[in-house]
């Protein structure tokens, strides 16, 4: 079984091998927290967890990171407009620190209940200041920076591949560059490594721009960028030891705080070393954010930054971008609201492959959650298999043709190519339309509890815990309901259907026998 991704590097399918046999390290590019996540920033981290979940099939031990940007992300990737943690903390009159963690811990919560796996390291932006220093500090050694009036920014012309990843056509970025481009810069893809908070701007995050890291006569402050003592904002990171009672007039701490980028570089390097083996994020970071990421990175190791890049592509609702003007970023709770479980959601993105484009509908939603619900009454058929899994399993070992359906390898294959999940859910279905026209004793009891497993470990369905057995009352209900049916005594068999209702049950009479599901 090979295992093979499309590499946006390469532009082409690849063959996957890491770096060290057996082992992957892998970085996703994590949310700003100052919003509840969107159902396109969810599908994106559904894809990426489908990924961590077939490396662990093909016996990976995958080491993880995810960032958490509760700083520096501006309203605009080109390093313009404000902070979308202090707007946020405008918008609901609370800290950029207190917006951070709320919606931290939202995140979280909703990686619960889609039921993600935790990656190895979730890591906050704001804990790794002094790493995204000592990284600006590597790149200014080697004659990468330059400082201008709101901060130090990388000099994309000096390093010479920049545009290679992204295929961008510097030529016309130079050409075009926009009017409200900031001017000072020397080129228009030259980024942020580092802010400063600028005399009128009052930010709850900030941090001293170490002297070394700022050019000659500007180590000199002057009195504009400081603010009084009592404008401070402590947050997790604040160190007394910093405090500026303690700093002269003379050398003032000229306050910033880092771009956006830089935290990626910074923490993927610290926790997984100079090359990962895997990265990922949405296509819209192509362009800006990964290419910024491959520069800094790169730029101060000399080393290759990532092997291989995947990428997701955009989720659209209703045919349209999710934007705050439609009102169309619907969040998990959203769904809830509507009667959706996150594992309804789970299975609506799981439906697209995760380089096409999705649209969102909440029909499309519904028919989700119709298949998932006809999947777990296939799956609550192995109750129903009345030699135990256990007899089962010594009798038929060996034997695969009573299985009448698709081997886990199968499922892992498709999902193996590329991540193809919409192939493995057409390849279960197949399977299950098998299933639900054999007679329960006629179906290899343990090649199908395998066959749920695996399902369950590559896509997280969670078919398994939520189709638990029936009670030994209600079985001995359908018993009896069985024999009236037999003798015809249907009134007797009517009432003891509708007992079973009671109990959350249905009876499937098929020309194999009646079978019990769920209740809808
Ligand atoms: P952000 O919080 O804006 O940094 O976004 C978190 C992740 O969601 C990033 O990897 C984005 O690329 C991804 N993303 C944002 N919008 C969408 C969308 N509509 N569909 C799929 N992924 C998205
Ligand atoms: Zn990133």
């Amino acid at each position: 079984m090979t295992l093979k991704f499309h590499n946006t590097l390469t532009g082409k399918i690849d063959e996957f091998v890491s770096q060290t046999p057996g082992k992957v390290l892998l970085y996703t590019c994590g949310p700003t927290v100052y919003n509840y996540l969107h159902v396109g920033n969810w599908a994106s981290y559904i894809y990426w967890d489908t990924l961590v979940r077939i490396l662990m099939a093909n016996n990976y031990e995958v080491d993880r990171v995810m960032n958490i940007t509760d700083v520096g992300h501006l309203t605009s990737d080109a390093d313009e407009g404000e902070d979308k943690l202090e707007k946020g903390a405008r918008r609901e009159g609370k800290s950029a620190w207190e917006i951070a963690k709320f919606y931290t811990d939202d995140f979280i919560i909703g990686m619960n209940k889609l039921g993600l796996i935790t990656p190895t390291h979730i890591e906050r932006a704001t804990d790794y200041i002094p790493e995204q220093l000592e990284l600006i500090r590597q790149l200014k050694d080697k004659g990468l920076t330059y400082q201008i009036d709101d901060g130090i920014y990388f000099d994309t012309s000096r390093f010479p591949s920049y545009a290679n990843f992204a295929h961008l056509n510097l030529a016309a970025q130079q050409a075009g560059a926009r009017v409200e481009c900031n001017i000072n810069k020397k080129n228009p893809s030259d980024f942020a490594l580092w802010k400063f908070t600028l005399a009128d701007e009052k930010r709850n995050m900030e941090w001293e721009t170490p002297i070394d890291l700022l050019d000659g006569d500007e180590a000199i402050v002057t009195s504009e960028h400081l603010q009084p003592e009592s404008d401070q904002v402590s947050g997790p990171l604040s160190d007394p030891a910093r405090s500026r009672s303690d700093v002269t007039i003379a050398k003032s701490p000229k306050m910033g705080f880092p771009g956006w980028h830089l935290e990626c570089s910074a923490i993927a390097m610290k926790l997984l070393g100079k090359t990962l083996d895997i990265h990922t994020g949405g296509i819209d970071h192509i362009p800006i954010h990964h290419t910024n990421e491959i520069a800094q990175s790169e730029g101060a190791t000399g080393a290759k930054f990532s092997n291989y890049w995947l990428h997701n592509n955009f989720l659209k609702v209703d045919g349209s971008k999710i934007s705050k003007s439609l009102d169309n970023g619907y969040t998990l709770q959203d769904l809830e609201k509507h009667g959706f479980s996150a594992i309804d959601f789970r299975m609506f993105v799981l439906q697209g492959h995760y380089r096409s484009e999705g649209n969102f509908t909440f029909e499309g939603l519904q028919s989700a959650k119709n298949r998932l619900s006809n999947w777990r009454n296939i799956a609550a058929i192995r109750h129903q298999i009345h030699d135990t899994i256990e007899s089962d399993r010594e009798r038929n070992e060996d034997d695969t043709t009573v299985s009448p359906y698709a081997t886990p390898q199968a499922v892992i294959e498709a999902v193996n190519n590329d991540l193809g999940t919409p192939e493995a859910l057409r390849i279960i279905d197949e399977t299950f339309s098998t299933i639900i026209v054999t007679k329960p004793n006629d179906i290899n009891g343990h090649a199908f509890l395998q066959l749920l497993e695996v399902i369950d470990e590559l896509l997280g369905l969670q078919l398994i815990v939520s189709t638990p057995d029936i009670s030994d009352e209600v079985k001995q209900i359908i018993i009896e309901r069985n024999s009236a049916r037999y003798q015809k005594d249907w009134a007797k068999s009517d009432k003891l259907r509708d007992r079973l209702l009671k109990q959350g049950i249905v009876l499937r009479d098929l020309n194999s026998g009646a079978i019990w599901e769920y209740k809808a």
